[in-house]
This record gives structure tokens, C-alpha cells and sequence, in this order.
């Protein structure tokens, strides 16, 4: 990330309303950046005294009369207000940093306009699931190399039942399931392991015909998804890209709907 980028996420930042792959990148820039981290502090500042109030003053009555009569009698031309008195100072003091607090509203909401993500918001929840998943430890809720200790323990705890492989002798055990919640339901997400790095499927019925495998990249992990046999498959790792492509061709070229053939 960018001081440019981070710029425009400090007061999402601030207000919890970023998600967790961008609050990871913020807290990352945070901790590499001193001049943001002096910005980002000013601006911490900056909130908690607009909140206390303390940057506010109120008009001295006589002053409060003065405007009062001077809307009154303006139709057309310029308010005629001399700031003669340290009293009326300080009023011009409030004036301004209401100016001000305005600007940072402003400048709040005017950058993040620009700074929408271009792709499917499903894509970005899947991996903020995938990332949590492993910051969280939570990465199972089921641990188990066994297929038919895995797929059960869905039974109840889904309105589906997911097609469940171990891909152990291809080099991607099967080390468990979760249950996690994407694209506005609960779906399935079965973990795989490959060397040091974990794959989470998730997997949800679909109404959509089997369709080709997508692929992007978000934020450094690799999203591959795909629908076949009445469900939608959705592949996270930061595995390298030819090992998560084999990976799901290998989902893809085993059988989902019937048992495994075990003849030859
Ligand atoms: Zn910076």
C-alpha cells in the first residue's frame, strides 16, 4: 500500500469500516510509514477533540444579537460583522474550526468515492473468510484426513451436502472442514494443505449450469472458482498459481456426485 492509498483509507480505518484485508494493509503501512503514522495520528487527534468539543466556542450574546439582527436586515447585501473585541476573536475561532471540521468531513467522504473495488464483493468476502480463517486459528471445526468423517459432519449443519476429496496422494491432504458463511448464505469450506500453505474450498449450491473456471488475484491470493453438478466451487491460497491450478483440475477430473471407483 501507498501513503497515496492509505491517505484515502484513514478515516474508514478510523471508523471500522474497513474490511479485514484492507485493515491488515493499513496496520502493515502503519507500522513501515513514520510520516503517515504522524498523519494518522493528527488525524486521531483531531477526531477526539471535534467529539469533546473543545474546538468549539460559543458567541458572546451581545455578538449572537449583532448576527441575529444582521441576517434580519440582509435581503441582498454583505453582512457588515467587525471581529473588534477578544470576545468576537474567539467567536471567529469557532467560525473557523467549524470551517474546518466541515473541510474534514469533506475530505472524508470525497476520496473514497474514487477508491470502490472493481471486482464481485463475494470475490473479496471469500478471501477475507480465506485470511481470517487462518488469523483467527480457525481454521477447522472438523479435523480430519478422512473424506468420510469430513463429508458427514456437514449432515445437519448445511442444507447440502458438499462432495468432499482427499487429494493426499496428489500432494493436497484434506486436513479438515469449517463451516463459514459467503455470498450471503452458510457454505461449506473444506481445508486442504500443500507444503506450507492451505487451500479453503468453498463450496454452496447453485442454480447456474457448470460453468468454465475464473481466476483473480486479490490482494496477493489467488481466488479460482467454478460451478459443476449443481454447486459453486471457490478455491483461496497464496499458494503459487500453477499449484492452485493443478489443484483444481484435480477437484475437477475426481468424481463429486458418485463414490470414488477404487477398481484398479
Ligand atoms: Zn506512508
Amino acid at each position: 500500500m501507498g501513503c497515496e492509498e492509505f491517505k484515502n483509507l484513514t478515516h474508514g480505518y478510523l471508523d471500522g469500516e474497513l474490511d479485514l484485508v484492507r485493515s491488515i494493509e493499513v496496520e502493515h503501512h502503519l507500522e513501515e510509514c513514520p510520516s503517515c503514522l504522524r498523519a494518522y495520528e493528527n488525524t486521531q487527534a483531531m477526531r477526539a477533540a471535534m467529539r469533546e468539543g473543545s474546538l468549539y466556542h460559543h458567541a458572546p450574546p451581545a455578538l449572537r444579537d449583532q448576527i441575529a439582527s444582521a441576517v434580519c436586515d440582509e435581503a441582498g447585501g454583505s453582512m457588515r460583522i467587525s471581529p473588534s473585541s477578544n470576545s468576537n476573536a474567539r467567536w471567529w475561532i469557532g467560525i473557523a474550526a467549524a470551517i474546518f471540521a466541515t473541510a474534514a468531513i469533506t475530505w472524508q467522504f470525497a476520496p473514497r468515492t474514487n477508491n470502490s473495488p472493481s471486482y464481485a464483493l463475494a470475490s473479496d468476502e471469500l478471501v477475507s473468510d480465506h485470511i481470517r480463517s487462518l488469523l483467527a486459528n480457525h481454521l477447522t471445526d472438523v479435523v480430519s484426513t478422512d473424506q468420510h468423517t469430513v463429508k458427514p459432519w456437514f449432515n445437519g449443519r448445511l442444507d447440502f451436502s458438499p462432495p468432499v476429496q482427499n487429494l493426499a496422494d496428489e500432494g493436497f491432504p484434506l486436513i479438515g472442514g469449517r463451516l463459514d458463511y459467503a455470498n450471503s448464505r452458510s457454505v461449506a469450506a473444506l481445508v486442504y494443505q500443500h507444503q506450507k500453505h492451505f487451500i479453503n474450498v468453498f463450496i454452496w449450491p447453485t442454480n447456474e449450469s457448470p460453468s468454465n473456471t475464473t481466476s483473480l488475484t486479490i490482494h496477493g491470493y489467488r481466488l479460482v472458482q467454478w460451478s459443476s453438478s449443481g454447486m459453486t466451487f471457490a478455491a483461496v491460497s497464496d499458494t503459487s498459481s500453477i499449484e492452485l491450478d493443478r489443484f483444481v483440475q484435480l477437484l475437477q477430473k475426481e468424481p463429486t456426485t458418485s463414490p470414488v471407483n477404487s477398481g484398479s
